[in-house]
């Protein structure tokens, strides 16, 4: 159901004429990995070289393959423009080659008159038909354009809902069509709107309102917990699209500046045992949000977003709770 294009990839090695290539995916596409190397390679004679660490996002470029390889092709993600716009990079987004058109028929009156259209990358290509479809039907609908770390309009990340913010006063609610929690669930702390799922494979509607409550519940129980620590680790990440350097050195300051110590540390790979070691009471941590977020219960202290450890430190209301989008 998903096009991995394999066709194009060996015409894209064969034009480059590339000796060797790296090949990264993530999770849930590595089980495709040995069946993607063999055909590029007996396509091309080409050898592949297969990124062994996770990969969690275009966040997760592998940016520096060129110590192993003479080009990468990543898969699974669209490329987030402000990276990078290496030409010997391919980025397949692995669309997903469905009919949406039925099920969004069907839906359409659990719809408000005026919908704000959003997708993941793999559905990104369904919006138009969705379009048409509510259209036709009576409704107003809005595809918002994002910033420079979405390539396309009505996209949404795990970290950067802009799309939705851009055109979220002109809409009663969105529809997001795909799969899962989380893309939709940055969009619900994103913008005040109501966000409606539409899961293209069951066709079936639903609302993660009651998932963001109970994700916010726990964040308010982590930053009043933080309020007593004496003493952060604030976590800059390595990582081609998580690294936030002035975000982190604008917050330790904040930190020392109420009385409390922050130390910064500098990681590629931040998972409860990295973070074991050190003496401190919380984290903060700069890289991908949704770790702190969606992951908090794995790390044996409180660990906060910068706007939550703001509130932890008392320069922010948690009234003025904000949701730590990565912006471009
Ligand atoms: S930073 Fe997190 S949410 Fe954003 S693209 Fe990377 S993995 Fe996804």
């Amino acid at each position: 159901m998903f096009d991995l294009r394999l066709d194009d990839i060996t015409e894209w090695i064969r034009c480059k004429c590339f000796s060797s290539v790296a090949i990264q995916l993530p999770e849930g596409l590595k089980i495709r990995a040995t069946e993607i190397a063999d055909h590029i390679f007996s396509n091309t004679n080409v050898p592949v070289i297969i990124l062994g660490d996770p990969c969690y996002g275009a966040c997760d470029l592998y940016v520096n393959y060129k110590g192993i390889a003479d080009g990468l092709v990543h898969f699974g993600h669209s490329p987030i423009p402000s990276i990078s716009d290496d030409k010997n990079i391919l980025f397949v987004e692995a669309l997903a080659d469905l009919d949406i058109r039925k099920g969004i028929r069907n839906i359409a009156d659990a719809l408000p008159k005026k919908v704000g259209l959003l997708a993941t990358v793999q559905y990104i290509n369904t919006l138009k038909d969705a379009k048409d479809v509510l259209e036709d039907l009576g409704k107003k609908v809005l595809i918002g354009k994002g910033d420079g770390r979405l390539k396309y309009d009505g996209q949404v990340l795990g970290c950067n809902c802009s799309a939705a913010e851009s055109v979220a006063d002109g809409v009663d609610c969105f529809l997001y069509i795909g799969e899962g929690d989380f893309h939709p669930l940055a969009a619900a702390f994103g913008v005040g709107k109501e966000i409606k799922v539409f899961n293209p494979i069951t066709n079936e509607l639903r609302l993660v309102d009651d998932v963001r409550d109970r994700i916010l519940r726990k964040r308010f129980a982590a930053i009043e917990k933080a309020k007593d620590a004496r003493s952060f680790l604030v976590i800059v990440c390595t990582k081609a699209g998580q690294r936030r350097d002035r975000v982190a050195d604008e917050l330790i300051k904040n930190i020392n500046s109420t009385g409390r110590k922050a130390y910064k540390t500098v990681m590629e790979e931040i998972t409860p045992d990295s973070l074991l070691a050190y003496r401190v009471d919380a984290y903060v941590n700069t890289a991908c949000p949704r770790l702190a977020m969606d992951d908090s219960v794995r790390y044996g202290k409180p660990i906060l977003t910068p706007p939550e450890a703001e509130v932890a430190i008392g320069l922010r209301e948690w009234d003025d709770y904000e949701f730590d989008a990565i912006r471009d």
